[in-house]
């Protein structure tokens, strides 16, 4: 997060020629444009943190899921987790299996 030098404004991104300038929304003062990497960074995060994310649409089916021992990566020991399974927008990838630790509420994905 930047901030105008001259009125402490934050400073908002705007396509200017075609370049991506921070600009401050109260004054107009124009600060450093941002490259085609910062800009890629910035992508790839959204990218990765949508990727995480994981939602249950019903919290009513938390309590029928099934549950196994997993070894949880925040608890860094044997816990008893929920599973569920999410199949991936085409039908013909394999579903992706989630679990949750029911100690410290953890959500991740089974990785290969
Ligand atoms: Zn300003
Ligand atoms: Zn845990």
């Amino acid at each position: 997060m930047e901030f105008c030098d001259e009125c402490g404004a934050m400073l908002t991104p705007k396509k200017i020629d075609g370049k991506v300038m921070m600009v401050c929304p109260k004054c107009g003062e124009k600060k450093k444009e941002l490259t085609k990497e910062e800009q890629i960074v910035k992508e790839k995060v959204k990218h990765t943190e949508k990727e995480s994310m994981v939602v249950i649409e019903n919290p009513e089916q938390i309590k029928t899921m099934p549950t196994k021992k997993m070894h949880c990566p925040k608890c860094k020991s044997v816990q008893e987790t929920q599973y569920w399974t999410v199949q991936t927008r085409s039908g013909d990838e394999a579903p992706t299996r989630f679990y949750r630790c029911t100690k410290c509420k953890t959500t991740w994905r089974e990785y290969d």
